[in-house]
């Protein structure tokens, strides 16, 4: 169904599920409307917090409650189905677990986020130079950035 962690030849979205409804059943979840128009709009909105999944999903379930949202997301997470990222000063945000290991750049000014492939290809892509009496798994790594648009107006404001 899902690529391992780790699969080499998945950089970004490598073998998504096709089939969300499967992908559900596979996670021992009911099919249910609202995880569907979740996923979906986690699809339409990568790196969207609750809010833009709740603007996402409401054309289609008017009714559907932020309260809703936050749990359906939470079953979906911890069905690993839907990776949650904590960034640092902002709302959690969501995206489709690809299994990809990969890492994001936040632009410090504006808070644009982008996607940065894995570096080694595989988690947990960096290990500790000391020792650590663990087995490291998986390393996630934020890193700080400027955009391209702020670069452009903060130099002009200088
Ligand atoms: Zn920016
Ligand atoms: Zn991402």
């Amino acid at each position: 169904m899902k690529a391992a962690a780790g699969d080499h030849d998945s950089p970004f979205a490598g073998d998504r599920p096709t089939d969300w409804s499967q992908a559900l059943r596979a996670a021992g979840l009911r099919v249910t409307r609202q995880r569907l128009a979740v996923i979906d709009a986690v699809i339409q909105k990568p790196h969207g917090t609750i809010e833009d999944i709740l603007d996402e999903v409401r054309p289609h379930l008017p009714r559907i409650t932020i309260q809703s949202v936050y749990f359906v997301m939470n079953s979906l997470v911890a069905a690993g189905i839907v990776r949650k990222l904590e960034l640092p000063d902002s709302p959690a945000r969501y995206e489709v677990e690809d299994h990809d290991n990969h890492h994001h750049a936040v632009c410090r000014y504006c808070g644009r986020i982008e996607d940065v492939a894995c570096v080694t290809g595989e988690a947990p892509c960096l290990r500790p130079e000391a020792h650590v009496d663990m087995t490291i798994e998986v390393a996630e790594v934020i890193f700080t950035a400027v955009c391209h648009e702020c670069a452009t107006t903060q130099q002009a404001r200088i």
